[in-house]
């Protein structure tokens, strides 16, 4: 005899952001969408559109949404935004504890959060929750590949997973099988009139790449993200994930890792101890996605091509992963070149945020001339605020750029056109100010960090993306609509907060040995596998 089966009640919240640790850029609550209550649920695709699974997902189980914020990738996060939120997500899941014991808790994060005082933020977050919501409750878990697994995570965790492919076209298809995962355990706990958990194994890998060498689209990372299904088709294996871990934090916890999970132990440690040797025989293949140089060597080798336009990304202060979005290596770079400063080269920088230089270009107004120190006010490393005098030639607003202006760069016309243009002589004199013309650079500036990475935001403000011989964009690997843009395409090593050249950080906390900044790594063994 059995009673009649209830369904699983399950509560959802997290605080999702990928943070640099090294860059100066604070994240506040002003950069993330926070949503409450039933809303969460609409931040699933598979729910809002459901799919005949989707759809039979969401009747499955009463869900308790409470808190789930999200934000771009930037900086620490401030502590009193974070200590905002853990209150409010510990208070909505007392009370939902109040009215009816849960069975399971989704724990809707990216695995890459830094907070001000925690070196381990998520272990901090569901620690924090696991003791509201006591032992007995199921807690699973969705995560970038990019994000951490510390040991406290893992431990308060049941059933983790991550996606499976960079750039991430798999980010809903994780979060719906790691959410089904959850309900189909929850349920069957339910049914049993107790916690039935999965046996996990955990193995770290102590090795950070950063994210430009780690696309699953080139090798070594295909195959090894090509072995999962096969793994996860064993008897006993339920799922099987790869974390890269996050080079741009340095914290104990930054290292890659494998979780298993599933019904038999021994098949789930296999499983987990075979995916970590098969990422340790691979440590020393992964390579750029693209061919990468100084920024010198870069500009000139596109000064120099004819392919029209040539993209050059600033790969060490991306936004997209955490960059501040103001260095000015590139700007100054750009101002450098005879070829552009002449206009014989034309060339386009998109963007640098500079709430500043945009507000003064919309007192301005189109066509006016005027004077600006562009850039270097968040991450102010050399060589800092450029100053420049340009000619506003376009302005937006909307969303995500904020105010956005486009400059052109101008310069003091240079001697023999300046003599052709009237009697000359000594500086200073009325008849001989200077004239100023333009350069063959266009800047963009914005009020809020952005990514100029798909066409509709170029044409906003009437920029082309294949119109420069030149564009430099502060991004990593090129987004589709960029790299069909690209006639050609280098990666510049650029310093900033996510520098790819993880040598040159910093890094003092991760744990050691940890390849890059050791030659050499111990091959996970058996006795390396932390079991739960
Ligand atoms: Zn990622």
């Amino acid at each position: 005899m059995s009673t009649p089966h209830r369904l699983p009640r399950i509560a959802i919240a997290g605080i999702a952001i990928e943070s640099s640790t090294f860059t100066p850029y604070l994240s506040g609550e002003a950069d993330f969408e926070v949503r409450r209550g039933a809303e969460i649920l609409d931040r699933y695709p598979f729910f809002a559109e459901p799919t005949a699974s989707g759809a039979a997902l969401r009747q499955a189980a009463e869900y308790v949404p409470v808190l789930h914020a999200r934000a771009l990738p930037g900086g620490v996060l401030r502590r009193e935004a974070y200590d905002s939120w853990l209150a409010e997500i510990l208070d909505g899941l007392r009370d939902a504890v109040a009215q009816q014991p849960l069975d399971g808790f989704f724990f809707d994060i990216h695995g890459a959060m830094s907070v001000q005082g925690l070196q381990d933020a998520e272990g901090h977050l569901i620690t924090a929750i696991r003791e509201v919501i006591g032992p007995d409750v199921l807690v699973g878990t969705a995560m970038d590949l990019h994000g951490n697994v510390s040991e406290t995570l893992f431990d308060a965790c049941d059933l983790m997973t991550c996606y499976r492919h960079a750039p991430h076209i798999d980010a809903w298809e994780t979060r719906e099988r790691g959410l089904r995962d959850l309900v189909e355990a929850a349920t069957v706990s339910v049914a049993a009139g107790h916690p039935v958990r999965p046996a996990k194994a955990l193995v770290h890998v102590p090795i950070l790449l950063p994210g430009e060498k780690t696309s699953t689209r080139i090798e070594p990372a295909t195959s090894l993200y090509g072995r999962i299904p096969a793994l996860t088709e064993r008897d006993g294996v339920t799922d099987v994930s790869c974390w890269i871990g996050f080079a741009w934090a340095d914290q104990p916890r930054c290292k890659a890792a494998i979780v298993a999970f599933g019904d038999d132990a021994a098949a789930v440690e296999d499983a987990a101890l075979e995916l970590a040797r098969e990422l340790w025989a691979v440590r020393h293949d992964f390579v750029f996605v693209a061919p990468t140089g100084t920024f010198e060597d870069c500009l000139q080798e596109a000064v120099a091509s004819d392919a029209r336009p040539f993209w050059i990304s600033d790969s060490g202060d991306n936004p997209g992963a955490g960059g501040a979005d103001d260095t000015t290596y590139c700007l100054a770079g750009l101002l450098a070149s005879a070829e552009i400063r002449r206009g014989d080269v034309s060339a386009l920088m998109v963007s640098l945020v500079d709430e500043v230089s945009t507000v003064e270009a919309w007192r301005l107004g189109v066509g006016a001339d005027g004077d600006f120190a562009i850039g270097g006010r968040i991450d102010a490393r050399e060589p800092g605020p450029v100053q420049v005098r340009a000619r506003v030639v376009a302005l937006d607003e909307s969303t995500p750029t904020g105010h956005a202006a486009v400059l052109q760069v101008l310069a003091v016309e240079d001697g023999d056109e300046a003599e052709a243009a009237g009697p000359s002589g000594a500086s200073g004199s009325s008849a001989g100010a200077p004239r100023w013309v333009p350069t063959g650079l266009q800047v963009v500036v914005t009020a809020r960090r952005s990514q100029f990475a798909t066409a509709d935001m170029f044409e906003r403000l009437a920029l082309s993306m294949t119109g420069p011989d030149v564009v430099v964009v502060k991004m990593g690997y090129l987004e589709p609509d960029q790299y069909a843009a690209a006639a050609d395409w280098r990666l510049a090593l650029t310093p900033g907060g996510v520098d790819q050249d993880l040598l040159r950080l910093g890094h003092e906390a991760i744990d050691r040995p940890m390849i890059p900044f050791d030659a050499e790594i111990p091959e996970p063994t058996a006795a390396d596998v932390r079991r739960g």
